[in-house]
């Protein structure tokens, strides 16, 4: 299997390759350049298989520079019971009115990037083996809250890796603030910046193709890497779970083998929801892909009408701070794809969106778009209602990424009286977003801190998850904050580390 970037396919590069750097140098994303099918015996292997018996599965047919040894033994450390509560990584809780809940938040930070971000360690470390790169690999992140966490908690005295992680300073949770700035580990650092999530992810990616800097870390030593989902390394691993999922689903007998789920994923920088979009090229039979934003709903629109893409916009701050985001990088993936593989297309229209923050796709791509999927979103009024309903009609506490997908399925589904059984992506604990949950369910929070878990045990007689407990008396490590124009100076402190 062979990588290309989405904005030069005529340079190939192997698996390890694109994991140990990241970003192709021309600012594009690397691609596998055919999508692998299931075969009828893969699928027998995948019903027989544990969880992570289906990841070391699916990860092998896309990373075929790793042996399945290899892949089994960082599959087996990544998703090892104790790190999960259980050998149950991503269960599917199943709902009236054909909602199938995959709870993707049972790693150690209570969010979905533990799914990717608790196996790119392993593939990280062995691709720059296999790629004969001795230089320490510093991960630079930037974060809407949850990847930084995850992150941090994945590469965290990881040997030959340093990690530093950008949050905007008033765009996180306070329990995601806490699990960053309290974060153990010598190889580690965290810096909030005076701006939102697309400042801190435009600056990384300027500084990633920035040859100067570059250069200057490499005389030390230094190389850069990336952890957010531009990165190939975190996409793969998240295929396998939409593919478990629809395994689990049908050996109890919710969905007849071969018959059409759809998938709803509450969406930011487009990265779980393109996992989906891969399982189904492979053939996962899927019939909608919905995806589901909060206020700031750039994708609704480019999907909903017209294909035109325009992040000319407020920005919102919202209950569902993850997918805060107007510039969904991996939406440039999904491009690539449904033009039949246009690098040239694709870089005119990022092109577009660097000039002039919009752009619109050709009308075969829109048919492309129509065909595959839906979209919806809702505001932070209906997401607390949503938390509400559900708790009180079917006893089930979600958080407030995870009721945005529920309220667009329940509006999707009223409104095309589509009823094919849907998985909806759960992306993060309830207790991780405490203050909204608690509220939504008519409670109070006066502090902005750790307490905040007993005002929600209080109101559902639920028990916070060991992770988020753990986090009571823990002293922070970490109060820079920095200027957005300023990220790049900040590159200087990873030799401190
Ligand atoms: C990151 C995140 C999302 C958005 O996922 P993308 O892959 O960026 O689209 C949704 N919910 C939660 C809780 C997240 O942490």
């Amino acid at each position: 299997m062979e990588y290309v970037s989405t904005r030069n396919k005529g340079k190939k590069v192997s698996s390890a390759y694109a994991i140990a750097t990241g970003i192709a140098p021309d600012g594009g994303l690397y691609c596998p350049t055919h999508f692998p099918e299931l075969t009828p015996k893969d699928w027998d292997a995948l019903l027989a298989a544990d969880y992570k018996g289906r990841v070391a599965l699916v990860l092998g047919k896309f990373l075929t520079d790793f042996s399945a040894e290899e892949l089994k033994n960082f599959t087996e450390k990544a998703y090892a019971d104790e790190r999960w509560g259980g050998p149950d990584t991503a269960p599917v809780v199943s709902l009236a009115g054909g909602k199938h809940i995959l709870e993707l938040w049972h790693g150690p930070t209570c969010a979905f990037k533990d799914m990717a971000l608790q196996m790119l360690p392993h593939l990280l470390t062995a691709s720059l083996k296999k790629i004969g790169e001795t230089r320490t690999a510093c991960i630079l992140v930037a974060t809407s809250g949850d990847t930084g966490t995850a992150a941090l908690n994945g590469f965290a005295d990881v040997p030959g890796t340093k990690i530093m992680v950008y949050y905007p300073v008033h765009g996180v949770s306070p329990m995601q603030k806490l699990q960053m700035v309290t974060q153990p580990g010598r190889n580690v650092s965290v810096c909030a910046v005076n701006g939102n999530f697309d400042d801190a992810q435009s600056a990384l990616k300027r500084i990633f193709t920035d040859s100067e800097t570059v250069e200057g870390l490499s005389a030390q030593g230094m190389m850069l890497s990336s952890a957010n989902s531009i990165n190939w390394g975190r996409l793969a691993p998240q295929i396998a779970y939409y593919i478990s999922a629809y395994c689990d689903l049908s050996a109890r007998g919710m969905v007849e083998f071969g018959n059409p789920v759809n998938i709803c994923v509450p969406t930011g920088n487009f990265g779980n929801i393109l996992a989906a979009y891969i399982a189904k090229q492979m053939g996962l039979p899927v019939n909608k892909l919905i995806c589901a934003s909060n206020r700031n709903h750039v994708l609704t629109d480019f999907l909903k009408q017209g294909g035109t893409y325009d992040r000319n916009r407020p920005f919102f701050t919202t209950a569902s701070p993850s997918m805060d985001i107007l510039i969904s990088s991996n939406l440039e993936r999904l491009l690539y794809y449904i033009s039949g593989q246009n690098d040239e297309a694709v870089r005119d229209l990022m092109a577009q969106l660097a000039e002039n923050g919009r752009y619109t796709v050709d009308a075969d791509m829109q048919a492309a778009l129509a065909a595959l999927f839906d979209a919806g979103y809702c505001d932070d009024a209906q997401t607390g209602e949503t938390i509400r309903s559900l708790y009180e009609n079917e006893k089930y506490l979600c958080d407030t990424h995870t009721a945005v997908a529920v309220r667009v399925y329940e509006e999707y589904r009223a409104r095309t009286g589509d009823v094919t059984p849907t998985v909806i992506a759960s992306t993060a604990s309830p207790f991780k977003f405490c203050k909204s949950v608690a509220e939504a369910l008519g409670g109070r929070v006066e502090r902005e801190d750790v307490s905040q878990l007993d005002v929600l045990s209080g109101l559902t007689g639920q028990q916070p998850p060991a992770p988020l407990a753990a986090l009571r008396g823990r002293q922070p490590r970490f109060d820079r904050v920095v200027e957005k124009e300023d990220i790049l100076s900040t590159t200087s402190l990873l030799a401190e580390l």
